[in-house]
């Protein structure tokens, strides 16, 4: 089968594009930063998201344990190596939880990467499906923005900046998704009038391409999102997808 022999990813930082800006997860990576000013090597750019089927609460209970993939180097395919890790906070079903996100270091090019579960967004306190509920209920033109931050138990503002960025980046995520979902075997899809409807399209045509290869379906339409854009859905990056989805090597989700 055409993509079995090729690990579908995740490994999609954008960071490692040369060029690229320097963006950092955020506030969210207290650890990371208290590193850096004791000055211990520095934390790359480059966020790792994995293709998580765990629910959060899951993850949380596993702890150090969570069965980690341990994915080649980005940037030189060479072997990765965990190297610590740091907590940050995520928000599901309106309750803060702390999680583990281990680091790899890649000691030729002398850099780590998080490695975040696909249920995270980069610098994002809220889970992709909170997140993506939104999007596709407000995008998709079923309600304004008040009713669904409130059903996903949300501050409005934290919502609006959600669907302002989504619909900023609605051509290029759409064209990108687009493009995927045609590589993947499924469907194409065709721009239509709103940037955020276009890309909600997209993304939904891609996920059922994908949803065909092993283990997709069960991570979901989200968390494949996140994983795909390197945790960048709705960063501010103007890295098209795309291209890292096209220069990056793929990996699959574990098998149950
Ligand atoms: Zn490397």
């Amino acid at each position: 089968m055409l993509f079995d022999d090729v690990p579908f990813s995740a490994c999609l930082g954008a960071g490692q594009d040369r060029g690229a800006p320097v963006e950092r997860e955020g506030s969210l990576l207290a650890s990371c930063c208290a590193d850096r000013e004791k000055g211990s090597e520095a934390v790359s750019p480059v966020a790792i998201v994995w293709p998580c089927p765990l629910a959060v609460d899951a993850y949380v209970a596993a702890g150090r344990d969570v069965a980690f993939p341990r994915p080649g180097c980005p940037s030189c395919a060479g072997p990765l190596v965990f190297w610590s890790g740091y907590r940050r906070y995520v928000r599901a079903a309106g309750r803060c939880r702390k999680i583990f996100v281990p680091r790899l270091r890649c000691a030729p090019c002398g850099v780590s990467h998080a490695l975040l579960p696909a249920f995270t967004l980069a610098w994002r306190l809220d889970v992709a499906e909170t997140i993506g509920l939104v999007l596709a209920e407000v995008a998709g033109g079923g309600c304004g923005v008040r009713p669904a931050a409130e059903r996903a138990g949300v501050p409005y503002e934290t919502a609006r900046g959600w669907v302002r960025r989504f619909r900023a980046r609605g051509r290029e995520l759409g064209v990108a998704f687009a493009a995927l979902a045609v590589e993947l075997g499924g469907a194409a899809v065709t721009p239509l009038a709103g940037t955020g409807r276009f890309a909600l399209a997209a993304v939904g045509a891609a996920f059922a391409a994908a949803a065909g290869l092993p283990g997709w379906r069960r991570v979901g339409a989200w968390r494949f999102a996140s994983a795909v854009t390197g945790g960048r859905l709705i960063a501010a990056s103007t890295v098209s997808p795309w291209f890292v989805v096209g220069r990056r090597r793929f990996m699959p989700p574990i098998p149950p």
